[in-house]
């Protein structure tokens, strides 16, 4: 049923693929096989290294998680472009459940009670349509049945976009841009912030600070990418 309803809007609308544009099949979600299996996976030894790196000496993340390696200019970067800035939301149901697939023997162990979208600020939610991360928040819980919750979570200052930045101006930009709404909800529960890419984790590690400060037991982190 699902595949006849596709065809139907693919023929009234076809669908190409995000990263080499070539017409997309009714049983391929939102990436031809070629462009998704070009996608580099992170390593177990890359995920301990970003992690060290990321989050070790601030002691705010207690595990971290990415399924992808970010690289510019190829097939990653094309699916999440389109995600962010071309109403592709469905990329972002695909790319949870891709990370969900890594993330099940990690959940084991972290017992996470709560999946948490990293928030936009309302202003830039309005513009994007939605937010990004709540898609992918979406198809984490479509694999592992942990509940997301988006409304725990919010982006009280509109920071300046974070692509130039080093990582003390980053730091400096995302200071004091989150808040915590329901503490009732948070307290001595284990959560998991989602994201899209992790780049310097100024955002997660900000993001968790907020969190743990409203009564957290343990903040963890996944995200569909890493990135230099
Ligand atoms: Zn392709």
């Amino acid at each position: 049923m699902k595949y006849l309803i596709r065809s139907v809007f693919d023929f009234f609308l076809p669908r190409f693929c995000p990263a080499c544009k070539t017409k997309l099949g009714n049983q391929v979600e939102v990436i031809c096989n070629n462009c998704f299996f070009s996608i580099q996976l992170a390593s177990k030894e890359r995920l301990q290294f970003e992690y060290e790196k990321k989050f070790v000496h601030e002691n705010l993340i207690s595990g971290f998680y990415s399924h992808f390696v970010f690289e510019k200019d190829k097939a990653l970067q094309h699916l999440i472009h389109s995600l962010k800035y071309e109403k592709r939301f469905q990329n972002g149901y695909f790319l949870g459940k891709q990370i969900a697939t890594g993330l099940i023997p990690f959940f084991n162990e972290w017992k996470i009670d709560l999946i948490i979208p990293i928030p936009l600020h309302p202003i830039k939610k309005a513009e994007r349509g939605y937010n990004q991360s709540y898609y992918i928040a979406k198809g984490i819980t479509a694999i592992t049945s942990v509940p997301y919750n988006q409304k725990l979570l919010k982006r009280i200052r509109n920071t300046s976009s974070q692509t130039t930045m080093t990582l003390v101006e980053r730091k400096d930009n995302i200071n004091n841009a989150f808040k915590a709404s329901n503490e009732k909800v948070i307290t001595c529960k284990n959560l998991l912030l989602v994201d899209d890419v992790i780049t310097t984790g100024a955002t997660t590690s900000e993001c968790a600070k907020v969190l743990l400060e409203a009564g957290a037991n343990k903040v963890y982190a996944a995200s569909v990418a890493i990135a230099d």
